[in-house]
């Protein structure tokens, strides 16, 4: 085995998808895909890299083909196996489900291939793209092991330590990380060189397994019907295989260790040699919950944790032995809900691993175990809900079957926790950001925690949330810069930078809730340092006050509308944050920033392109400014409510909360039990994302209608009327003679709802009554809504 110099492999900045699939290309000879959320950009990723003609690293370019569904894939990917072929597939939720029957089969015949999976919610009541564990425990009976990272580089590393387990065991294995709190995390990892993936793969395991492929040349039977008699005695003829698998993952981790320095187990235990209290969880939450140990034992106390890495087969002697023989009691965190069984599964696994092997292993008497779920479907986890676990570790009698995160009011099983518990030094960098799906803020984003990952000794970290109504809808960036590596996944909640891009969030949304004292503030805004004050609502004017933020205003869309890069004003907001932010000095970042420009648009649209957004740059910090904030609190302008104080009463308490982004205070009494929602009740959600709004000209309009017919969300509607009805309308309403002969003597108006329009522009885009003295001017024309909502608000 040759030992490569660390020298050659090379720090990047990736997701875990990216990590995951660049280790599965250079593994496999087939990839059989479905695209399903949040796995989709595997597949994409192989399928491109195959069209490029990249290899893997037996010099062949593997064959990726599409299929009609999941149990397509999980079929095609059986039978390529059983041609001998190195095979894998990328899959979650319901998609995983589907390829079950397949999984029986696979691991039933004994054959060595791996299944990536972006662990993901299973629909019960509801449907959820996020991430839990409730798929890939569905997948517990089907003989697959079962292999579990924690962060982006372990999406990496256990990628490459399943590839290399699964031919010498013999034994399929599933590969699972969490869905998008790992799948789509950007992060600074070391990248594995291909000499890495060659040395760990064994050749002679490979040749076992194409030896065994089905082939007229040598022909076997497999895959027979068996009656009562033989079946069952068959079926017990694999345990050898299940048997040896552990001992066979730990070798391979163990070369791996070897070979590039890091270390894993089949578990790993983190904190005091001598704890008592012990938690164990397994996925993106080890990383929170190792943040807690490190600041617990700091402060003296007996705690540890035991990161679970191979679920399937579990390993109980191995569990127990990576205990403190000390441990008195164990709390087991699940990611995953199975209504009506005696626990949760990784649970019910620790319970029978400690009857089994304690005594063994420790002696003495077996430490209390309880359960605990946390985290589904991408609830937020975060060391402070850890610390929590442990405070009710330290009762006589703590919970048992709790829920952490959530508070749960009708079955009481929520344990309390300090929300102030903070792990975080003060040197690492917390920014959030808050952006529109369409501005460009994301991808920003991504591209500074890429320029500082790659180019400064500092590890980065991006994770972005999405609302699931996509563009047009709030995304929050959460980045964070630390100079040393970041092990929590979970989202920044206190920030020493917090930037709004959208001016018109600050009437809905409370951005500031996260932004610590003496933090940063940046405000994209349409008004100067001198006036801004007094147009940003009380509410946001006292926290900037009291916490003693730090003002900055640039009117980013201007820059962009002279730089011709129309609403995209990603750049202008990047180059700010750098300057401001001053991660690396302000003149490398602008450097990095037009070199990750030109690596982005130089090959897509050419020059002109990246001229546009380097003049952006140039221009951004001559529109930076700081405001001079005033000591006191004067603006008129309030915070609206997130639906109007007169909406029915679970519009008000549950919807509400919702759509004010303040869903995860709801308590369990508030959600209904089956899913089950009123409709209808869309109207009350004013989500005011346009910047642009069409303004109607009554002498211009030829009353067509087409406006208000093509308005993909009915925010434009014309209307006939006796003149009596606006009598006492306000004044700047608008209205126009009928036009129509059988309305003899009425009026009819074109009206906008400001806050239900998108800025779409279709209406206008279609309008076909056209102004014949002013160029460009039509009967409805876009206009800023800033400088029109309150008038359009009222009429
Ligand atoms: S801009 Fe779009 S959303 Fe707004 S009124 Fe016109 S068509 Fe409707
Ligand atoms: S504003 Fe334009 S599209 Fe709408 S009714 Fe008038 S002429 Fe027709």
């Amino acid at each position: 085995m040759r030992r490569p110099a660390v020298a050659e492999r090379r720090f990047v900045t990736v997701d875990g998808n990216e990590a995951a699939a660049n280790i599965a290309h250079l593994c496999s000879e087939v990839m059989a895909i479905y695209p399903i959320t949040p796995s989709s950009n595997l597949g994409e990723m192989a399928d491109a890299w195959a069209a490029a003609g990249r290899k893997n690293i037996f010099g062949t370019v593997p064959h990726v083909v599409e299929m009609q569904s999941e149990a397509g894939a999980a079929g095609a990917v059986h039978g390529s196996l059983q041609g001998g072929a190195l095979s894998a597939t990328f899959t979650a939720s319901q998609g995983l489900l589907l390829m079950i029957p397949n999984m029986y089969k696979i691991a039933g015949e004994l054959t060595p291939a791996v299944f990536h999976v972006t662990a993901r919610t299973v629909a019960t009541h509801a449907l959820s793209i996020f991430g839990d564990h409730s798929d890939v425990m569905a997948c517990r009976a089907t003989g697959f092991a079962l292999l579990a990272s924690g962060s982006v580089q372990e999406a990496q590393d256990m990628a490459l330590i399943a590839h290399a387990a699964t031919v010498k065991a013999s034994v399929p294995f599933l590969h699972f990380y969490d869905g998008f709190r790992t799948s789509h995390e950007v992060s600074k990892i070391e990248q594995l060189t291909e000499d890495d993936v060659k040395a760990m793969i064994d050749l002679d395991a490979v040749n076992r397994h194409r030896e065994r492929a089905m082939s007229p040349e040598r022909p076997v039977l497999r895959g027979t019907a068996q009656n009562p008699d033989v079946f069952f005695q068959a079926r017990e003829a694999c345990n050898p295989y299940y048997q040896k698998t552990p001992q066979i993952v730990q070798e391979v981790m163990d070369q791996f260790g070897e070979l590039v320095g890091r270390k894993y187990h089949l578990f790993d235990y983190v904190g005091a040699p001598d704890a008592e209290r012990v938690v164990v969880v397994m996925g993106s939450g080890c990383g929170v919950v190792e943040e807690a140990v490190d600041k617990l034992v700091e402060d003296g106390e007996k705690v540890g944790m035991i990161k679970v890495r191979l679920y399937r087969p579990f390993a109980g002697e191995a569990f127990v032995k990576a205990l403190p023989k000390t441990v008195k009691k164990i709390a087991v965190l699940d990611r995953t809900k199975e209504p009506g069984a005696v626990c949760e599964p990784l649970h019910a696994d620790v319970i029978a691993a400690i009857a089994e092997y304690w005594a063994g292993v420790h002696g003495g008497a077996a430490p209390q175990i309880v359960g605990g779920r946390f985290g589904l479907s991408s609830k937020e986890f975060t060391p402070a809900m850890a610390a929590g676990v442990f405070a009710e570790l330290t009762k006589d009698a703590p919970k048992n079957h709790f829920v952490v995160g959530i508070v749960d009011d009708v079955t009481g099983n929520s344990i309390d926790y300090d929300p102030n518990f903070n792990t975080e030094k003060d040197d690492v960098v917390r920014a959030v950001f808050f952006g529109l799906g369409s501005d460009g803020t994301v991808s920003a984003n991504r591209s500074s925690v890429k320029i500082i990952g790659e180019n400064t000794p500092n590890y980065a970290q991006g994770y972005f949330v999405y609302d699931s109504r996509k563009a047009g809808s709030m995304t929050t960036s959460h980045v964070r810069f630390s100079p040393r590596p970041i092990k929590g996944s979970y989202l920044v909640h206190r920030a020493n930078f917090v930037a709004c891009h959208q001016f018109h969030f600050l009437e809905r949304i409370d951005v500031l809730s996260m932004a610590e004292p003496g933090a940063t503030f940046l405000l994209n805004s349409p008004f100067g340092p001198d006036e801004v004050w007094d147009k940003i609502p009380a509410e946001v004017q006292k926290q900037i006050i009291d916490k003693k933020l730090k003002f900055y205003v640039v009117d980013a869309y201007t820059v962009a509308k002279k730089a011709e890069l129309g609403v995209r004003i990603n750049t202008v907001m990047q180059t700010c944050f750098f300057a401001l932010a001053q991660v690396i000095p302000t003149d490398q970042a602008i450097t990095e920033i037009k070199e990750m420009i030109k690596k982005t648009y130089g090959k897509k649209g050419g020059g002109i392109i990246v001229e546009r957004n380097n003049k952006a740059v140039d221009m951004a910090l001559e529109s930076l400014h700081e405001v001079k904030v005033p000591g006191e609190v004067t603006s008129k302008i309030h915070m609206v409510p997130a639906v109007p104080e007169d909406s029915p009463e679970f519009v008000k308490d549950v919807l509400g909360m919702m759509i004010a982004y303040r869903g995860d205070d709801l308590p369990v009494s508030k959600l209904p039990s089956d899913g089950t929602f009123p409709t209808g009740t869309t109207k009350y959600e004013k989500r005011s994302i346009a910047l642009e709004i069409p303004i109607w000209d009554p002498k211009i309009c030829i009353q067509c209608g087409l406006c208000s017919l093509v308005c993909p969300h009915a925010a434009i509607r014309m209307k006939v009327f006796d003149p009596s009805a606006v009598s006492d309308a306000p004044e700047t309403f608008q209205t126009a003679e009928c036009r129509g002969k059988e309305f003899p003597g009425m009026l009819t108006t074109i009206q906008v709802a400001p806050d239900d329009c998108t800025g779409c522009a279709v209406c206008v885009n279609v309008c076909p009554a056209k102004d014949k003295e002013v160029a460009k001017h039509k009967a409805i024309d876009m206009l800023p809504k800033l400088d029109h909502l309150e008038a359009e608000r009222a009429n």
